[in-house]
Order: C-alpha cells, then sequence, then structure tokens
C-alpha cells in the first residue's frame, strides 16, 4: 500500500465552486435534431421565419364572413338581412368575392373571403327562409378575424442560438414550419465507479463485495440535467487500470470517479491524474463529500467523488448539476424550496458547509441524515438544507429553506 497522505487543507464549497466553474467550457459542437426529440435541448443557431402566421386572415369564431357595415345598427329586433353565397370551411379558399348584402358560412380556422372583414359569431344570427340570414348584432372591422402575420411575420426573428427549447418554443418552431435545429451538443459524462469490492447490480454478491450505487445515482443526475451518461465498467484500485479507465474515455468530455476516498486509495486517483494531468484542488470543507478533487487531463475535466454513496450524491447536487448545466448551456438549476421550522435542534461541524437532508412532516423538517455511507441519508429524505459553514448550531424551530429532491 502506498504511505498514507492525509487531505492538507480543505477549500470552501464557494472556493471549490469559483474553481470549477472558471475551469469549464461550454460545449461547442453541434448537431441537427428533429423537433420531437428538440424538447430540453438548446438552441446553436438562429431561426428567423420564412412564413407569416398565420399565413392568412382567417376567421376566429364558426359563423358568418361579412362586409362589419353592412351589420350597423343590427339588433335582434332589427336584423339585418344577408345572402349567404358560399360555405367554406378549414382547409378549403372559398371562391366567391363578397359585396354589400352578402355573407359566407365560415368556420374556425377557414381563410376569409375576399370582401369580408368580419365574422358573426353563428350564435348572433339566424337563418331565415332559403339562403337568408339574419344578423342580430353588429360587427366591427376585423372583429373575429385572425389577421394574417398577426402572430408572426415572414423575416421576424424567432429564437436565438442559446435558447432553451421549452414546449411552447418547440411550438414557434413548428408553426413556422420547420422539422429540424441545430442544438448544443451534450456533454458526455463518463462515470467510473472504483474499487475492487464493487459489483454491478444483478449479479451473486460474493463475501467482501457490495453493489455499485454511485453509477447509478450519478447517471440519473447526468441524465436530468442535459447531459449524456457514459457508464463504463467497474475500476480496480490499481495505476495500471485507472491509467487505462481514464484512456477508455477519450471520446467523453468530463470524467467522474468515484470512490478512492479513503486513505491509501486516495492518493491513487491523485497521484493518475497528476501524471496524465494537473490536481486543481483536492479536499472540501463540506460535509458530507470531504474527499473531492478536480482535475484536468487534456482538456477534459475530472471530478473525483467520494465513494460513500451519500457523499457522492450530495456532492453531485451541489457541484456536478451546476457544472454540467454550464457545459450544455443550460440555466441555472432552481429547485423547489419549501420554507419550514426545523424539527429538532441540529449540531453541525464547525468550518463545514454541511448538506443536511430532511424529511417534511406536518410542516417541519424532521433530520433524515443517517451517515454518509448510506444511502437512505437520502432516498428516505424528501429534500435537504444547507448550513454555512460558520453555523454549529441550528435550533428547533428555525426556519430552514429545504430545496425539495
Ligand atoms: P472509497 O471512497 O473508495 O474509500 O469508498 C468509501 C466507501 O464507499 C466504501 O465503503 C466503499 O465500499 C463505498 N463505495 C465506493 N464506491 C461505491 C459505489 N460505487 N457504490 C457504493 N458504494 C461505494
Ligand atoms: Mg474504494
Amino acid at each position: 500500500m502506498t504511505p498514507v497522505r492525509p487531505i492538507r487543507g480543505t477549500i470552501s464549497i464557494d472556493e471549490a465552486r469559483e474553481l470549477l466553474f472558471g475551469a469549464v467550457t461550454p460545449i461547442a459542437r453541434s448537431e441537427r435534431v428533429a423537433l420531437g426529440n428538440a424538447d430540453g435541448r438548446v438552441l446553436a443557431e438562429p431561426v428567423v421565419s420564412r412564413i407569416d402566421v398565420p399565413p392568412f386572415d382567417r376567421a376566429a369564431m364558426d359563423g358568418y364572413a361579412v362586409i362589419a357595415e353592412d351589420t350597423f345598427g343590427a339588433s335582434a329586433s332589427a336584423p339585418r338581412t344577408l345572402r349567404c353565397i358560399e360555405s367554406v370551411y378549414t382547409g378549403q379558399v372559398g371562391s366567391s368575392q363578397l359585396a354589400s348584402g352578402m355573407c359566407v358560412e365560415i368556420a374556425t380556422g377557414a381563410p376569409l373571403p375576399s370582401g369580408a372583414n368580419a365574422v358573426v359569431m353563428v350564435e348572433e344570427t339566424e337563418r331565415g327562409p332559403g339562403d337568408s340570414v339574419r344578423v342580430l348584432t353588429p360587427v366591427y372591422p376585423t372583429q373575429h378575424v385572425g389577421r394574417r402575420a398577426s402572430d408572426i411575420s415572414s423575416g421576424q426573428a424567432l429564437l436565438s442560438p442559446g435558447d432553451l427549447l421549452t414546449p411552447s418554443r418547440i411550438g414557434a418552431l413548428a408553426a413556422v414550419g420547420i422539422s429540424q435545429v441545430a442544438v448544443y451538443g451534450r456533454p458526455r459524462i463518463a462515470i467510473l465507479s472504483t474499487g475492487n469490492e464493487i459489483v454491478e447490480p444483478g449479479q451473486p454478491l460474493q463475501p467482501g463485495q457490495i453493489y455499485d450505487i454511485n453509477r447509478f445515482t450519478l447517471a440519473s443526475v447526468i441524465d436530468a440535467h442535459g447531459g449524456v451518461a457514459v457508464p463504463y465498467p467497474t475500476v480496480p484500485d490499481t495505476h495500471e487500470d485507472l491509467t487505462a479507465a481514464v484512456n477508455d474515455t477519450a471520446g467523453d468530455d468530463v470524467l467522474v470517479f468515484s470512490g478512492g476516498s479513503s486513505v491509501g486509495e486516495r492518493d491513487l486517483i491523485l497521484d493518475v491524474i497528476g501524471r496524465m494531468g494537473e490536481v486543481i484542488f483536492h479536499g472540501i470543507a463540506v460535509k458530507p463529500g470531504k474527499p473531492t478533487a478536480l482535475g484536468r487531463i487534456g482538456n477534459r475535466l475530472v471530478l473525483g467523488m467520494p465513494g460513500n454513496p451519500t457523499s457522492c450524491l450530495s456532492n453531485a447536487y451541489l457541484l456536478l448539476v451546476p457544472m454540467l448545466r454550464r457545459m450544455a448551456r443550460l440555466p441555472e438549476f432552481r429547485p423547489l424550496i419549501v420554507r419550514v421550522p426545523l424539527a429538532r435542534r441540529v449540531v453541525s461541524t464547525t468550518g463545514r458547509h454541511q448538506f443536511y437532508t430532511v424529511r417534511i412532516e406536518q410542516g417541519q423538517a424532521v433530520p433524515a441524515f443517517k451517515g454518509s455511507g448510506d444511502i437512505t441519508s437520502m432516498s428516505q429524505a424528501d429534500g435537504y438544507f444547507e448550513i454555512p459553514a460558520h453555523t454549529d448550531i441550528v435550533e428547533a424551530g428555525e426556519m430552514v429553506d429545504v430545496k425539495l429532491f
């Protein structure tokens, strides 16, 4: 075993974030995706409309297309009688030219016949004998008409590079007939679980072995925040295996190791990062999650997460999520926050920023943290609140901002 070297100084969570964000480069490559696959992606090109939406003046109500002036003064007791010369349904274009005294029966969404300038709702009319229609109310010009280009006009800038494609923006692209768009590539994040004892779920456990948790928690977080999780086989704790694993991930943007945080192992990952690249920091004053490292190999960032599943996942929330979203050009993540009183006093470690999990029960935050090795510290919690490094005690009844998972 390599001689044990303790973590020397730790840096604060804010310093760690600053170094991390300073080292991150947003993804520059782009790819074309079909509109149906564009949800949640970030646009990489400007989009200018080549058409008017709607492309023609259209009826906004079922009823009769009229010349508004013909209806002036109309009322239930003094209806205006018009002659219906045609019916136009959606997808059709009428052939008639309206003149005074005429109307055209029209469906919502159908093009307004030429000469008409308003629509009378069917509810405001009565069918007379033969082709006559009695109009019971006046309409003003443009009433119940959706004007051509009222939504989007040809030549209008619709979206810009960097815009997040939300359902409504995908709708706007569809409205102008676009079927594919260029979006920024998703950051590919290699997941490397290290440890001789780690095996994949689905296999029988041999003595001394445990199932890989971190690979799955990290992949879920990565996929939820705009990345592509690329899991690799478990890496044994040797220089050779770790070096080979780094080389295997050449096609990925970021490497996230987990494990190797216990003394002895710890130096292995740091040595490998140091030999192949540079270590940017090692050791953060957070709890849990102190043995966390950041490095760079070539132009790839390497995040070394603690092996303990809760530490690994809490650091994924504190560090990996904001980093990933910057790379993916996504807006900052805003978790749902509930402000509730703490049910029991919590004593925090001085000098370490604490990620403290809680359950919400009867409007109170009930401590749920067991230990950093226990995944149920998180799986049986609803969220977490953060206790700043300089705060030692949070009293029962104090209001805390719980960020929900
Ligand atoms: P390490 O950081 O490698 O010293 O691991 C700390 C603790 O976390 C040890 O009990 C490991 O067995 C455990 N551990 C490490 N990696 C994983 C993993 N991928 N899934 C579950 N537990 C792990
Ligand atoms: Mg280990």
